[in-house]
């Protein structure tokens, strides 16, 4: 057996209602608090009234849209103005994400562009953040539990992460009834990102005994719950089953790689303002039919064919369904949830070199059960768009 290796969060704690105990556990680790929320009203409103009765000064951070270069330096600025000993994300990806790069800069010399892959310096980070707690209101991203965040940077029209084992949040408390009041488009394509974090880690080479498990776990929960959850926000059992399925998601990309449909949301996501979980979605029943077409083709014998009829047979629950009836089961599901094309946020055929040649450089393309050839990338985004 391969070496592998596994880590996370110091302290997962889940279920429904432990969002209450939010203060009383964060009040034992800072007194000034940073609160990164693209959220407004009551839950904010809740959540800061709690922190002033424990004895916490709290200073709130809005986050509007996915992280970039510059939002991170306002936040930055900000938990340095108020001295902040903590820094506490409650939102979506894109407010764990901001959280996250501010809590481990805030600590750390130099700018975030010194660290940066790609299109900055690509520093190691060496210093640990400050204390970070991350509470998702979405249940999509698993980004309460990986190690990496997803950076945006308009002036070179890509997204990049930064990355470091250094910023694990210490705490991660995930409250599936915080996922009740999204709004049915959301809940759609986040789940669809939840799903594909789980069947990328699954087929991936990087694979291991124990993100195999969360992944057998994960993926009967999300089909099942879907399209419950979007007929029906309120289905607090299927809400549960989500927020489950997207931890495990994030349990299991922070500890094997993706595949190419992460290779090519970065980006995509970087050049047209399209949701991460959006593009997610609509690749991810492409990807897996253009897979599984080159392994038959190419890698007969590849145990990712068999993983693949593993995922049929978890999705439809049908123990007679084979590898492609599940990729035809997450199409279906795809209509159910109306995902549209990449088309309706503007990506044409003319980006398609430019994005063929961005995402062979990413990390999660690394991951893909088989090296797709130069056609075949080019197929994925043309059925896509
Ligand atoms: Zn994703």
């Amino acid at each position: 057996m391969n070496r592998f290796e596994f880590s996370t969060v110091s302290r997962i704690i889940f279920g429904e209602g432990v969002f209450r105990e939010t203060a009383s556990l964060t009040r034992k680790m800072g007194r000034r608090i940073l609160l990164v929320s693209g959220l407004q009203g009551s839950i904010v409103d809740r959540l800061t009234k709690d922190l002033v009765e424990m004895g916490c000064e709290t200073f709130i951070f809005d986050v509007v849209n996915e992280p970039t270069v510059n939002s991170i330096m306002l936040g930055l600025d900000a938990a340095r103005r108020n001295a902040c000993d903590l820094v506490l994300s409650l939102g979506g990806g894109s407010a764990i994400d901001t959280g996250k790069v501010i809590s481990i800069m805030a600590t750390n010399p130099g700018e975030v562009l010194d660290y940066l892959e790609v299109i900055g310096k690509g520093k190691e980070i060496q210093i640990p953040g400050l204390p970070f707690i991350a509470i998702p209101t979405t249940a999509g991203t698993g980004a309460e539990v990986t190690r990496n965040a997803v950076i945006g940077s308009p002036e070179f029209g890509v997204k990049v992460s930064l990355r470091s084992a250094l910023m694990l949040p210490k705490v991660a408390i995930v409250d599936p009834e915080l996922t009740c009041s999204l709004p049915p488009f959301v809940t759609a394509y986040t789940g669809l990102d939840a799903l594909t974090q789980l069947i990328e880690p699954f087929v991936s080479l990087t694979a291991n005994p124990m993100t195999d498990g969360l992944c057998r776990e994960g993926i009967p929960r999300a089909a099942q719950s879907l399209g419950r959850v979007y007929m029906n926000g309120q289905d607090q059992a299927a809400r549960s089953s989500m927020a489950l399925a997207s931890l495990f998601g994030g349990l299991a990309l922070a500890n094997a790689k993706l595949g190419a449909v992460h290779g090519f949301a970065g980006p995509i996501g970087g050049m047209f303002p399209v949701p991460h979980g959006a593009v997610c979605a609509r690749l991810l029943p492409v990807v897996m039919d253009v897979n599984l077409r080159a392994l038959k083709e190419r890698q007969p014998a590849d145990s990712a064919n068999h993983r693949y009829q593993e995922i049929a047979r978890m999705v439809t629950g049908s123990e007679k369904s084979e590898a492609i009836d599940g990729v035809r089961w997450i199409e279906d599901l795809c209509t159910t949830l109306q995902i549209p094309s990449l088309s309706q946020y503007g990506v044409t055929s003319h980006s398609i070199p430019e994005l063929i040649e961005m995402a062979a450089k990413s990390s999660s393309m690394k991951g893909n059960p088989i090296q797709l050839t130069a056609g075949e990338l080019r197929e994925i985004l043309e059925r896509a768009i």
